[in-house]
């Protein structure tokens, strides 16, 4: 945060100021510490550092190309004492989320995922119109509208205001707000407290995770379920997954990680689902520590183990993270660099919030791809952010049948070369950057 003194100094010299608009830094000055953000100690070791690069979801108008453009740090840190890995709140959470571009509905596959879940839950646990489910992070309803279906009463609290409208719009309950300790309280106090509080992809999301997660006991009654899915940083790891790290991830969690975090307020990891959605996730359940309606699965233990054995209980292992990444630059930057001098067109399919981390951390700008598409229309007719590549309609392949099609979100890629299999009716290629550069003919 800047102090007052810099503040007027800089007012004093005059000097042109860079178009920051509202974000705010909430950094340590010069010869400050950052600490965890779960048990406060000291951060001294790094997981990678990725340099600058732009807010991933921050894409450009034409206008905007010309105009500077604010870069922050993606340095990731590792917890010695509690192995969060984590990025310090380079940039605030109000800044990143009040105006979002992601909308969840427009996955086919994310969409499928939401209604399966729904359904187990329905299920296991006997959620019908007696139940009260609440969803943090609801986004624009994607999830909520298959409870809406069967009569379930739910509500969705949703920071980006642009998207929690759709969600309203199509019936949905949502609160505009972030939630945390304080929005639970107040919906505890009015009676409102869940039967089934979930989250998808939102825990990483929060950076204070203590505020967060105390929050959610609040909002949970005795004996409801809580349910958090969450890409697994086991997986990242083994997976290279270096581009799922942005500075809207605020933090990447190993089971045993987020069983201490939810250990320390109150609340019991009482299951586990491995998934593969996001490259590889983690669905925890969670109940009251007192609740003793639900035993532990053996799931658990039985992954406890797993991550134990894979060695994320100690230091050594976070810290050979970073050359695999480094690794895998040179080695994608090698195949774009041989197939565009031999003469081939490559365009991106895709403008995922990890392609942009790729993108940047790459330097792989339209020296190497001509554009890219993506089926959100709120996306089209934007830029990249730091990279400037345009974003067209899917159907800019059909016209001009690039020789390779790179697809950014590689967690789709199986959806992608579906819809997309024409490419091979010029003999187009697919490839897939992550783990390691692949192509699919
Ligand atoms: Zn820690």
């Amino acid at each position: 945060m800047q102090s007052e003194t810099d503040t007027q100094r800089t007012r004093g010299q005059e000097l042109p100021q860079p178009r920051l608009g509202n974000i705010q830094q909430s950094l340590p000055r010069a010869g400050e510490s950052t600490r965890c953000r779960f048990c406060q100690s000291e951060l001294q070791h790094t997981f990678v550092d990725l340099g600058m690069s732009p807010l991933c979801e921050n894409y450009l108008t034409a206008e905007q190309l010309n105009q500077m453009e604010p870069f922050f740090p993606l340095h990731v840190h590792v917890c010695h004492r509690c192995f969060l890995v984590q990025l310090p709140e380079y940039v605030s959470p109000e800044h990143i989320f009040s105006e979002y571009a992601y909308y969840s509905s427009y996955s086919d596959s994310w969409l499928q995922h939401a209604r399966r879940y729904v359904d187990q839950m329905v299920e296991r646990f006997g959620i019908d119109k007696r139940s009260f489910v609440i969803e943090i992070a609801s986004n624009d309803g994607y999830l909520l509208q298959y409870l809406l279906q069967r009569g379930i009463p739910s509500l969705g609290i949703e920071p980006a205001a642009n998207i929690a409208a759709v969600a309203s719009e199509k019936g949905i309950p949502t609160l505009v707000r972030f939630f945390g300790l304080d929005s639970a309280q107040q919906l505890a106090a009015e009676g409102r407290q869940a039967t089934l509080l979930l989250g998808n992809n939102v825990l990483s999301q929060v950076p204070d995770i203590n505020d967060f997660v105390a929050g959610m006991r609040v909002l949970l009654k005795p004996q409801g379920v809580i349910t958090m899915e969450f890409p697994h940083l086991m997986k990242l790891m083994v997976e290279n997954q270096f581009d799922t790290i942005y500075h809207e991830h605020f933090s990447y969690f190993s089971f045993l990680t987020a069983e201490a975090i939810f250990a320390a307020h109150g609340l019991t990891l009482f299951d586990v689902d491995e998934l593969p959605t996001h490259g590889g996730s983690l669905r925890i359940y969670a109940r009251h520590k007192e609740d003793g309606t639900k035993a532990i699965s053996p799931r658990v233990q039985a992954l406890r183990i797993q991550e134990e054995r894979f060695g994320l209980t100690c230091l050594e292992s976070y810290s050979s993270f970073a050359e695999q990444v480094h690794e895998t630059k040179r080695r994608l930057l090698k195949f774009l660099i041989q197939t565009k001098r031999s003469g081939k067109i490559i365009v991106g399919y895709g403008a995922p919030g990890k392609g942009n981390t790729l993108l940047n951390y790459c330097a792989i700008g339209r020296d190497f791809l001509d554009y890219t598409v993506d089926r959100s229309p709120f996306k089209q007719g934007k830029f990249l952010p730091g990279t400037h590549i345009p974003i067209f309609h899917p159907d800019r392949i059909k016209q001009t049948h690039p020789d390779y099609v790179l697809i950014l979100p590689w967690n789709l890629k199986g959806e992608i070369m579906q819809q997309m299999s024409y490419v091979r009716e010029w003999d187009g290629k697919f490839v897939v950057p992550i783990p390691t550069v692949k192509v699919y003919s």
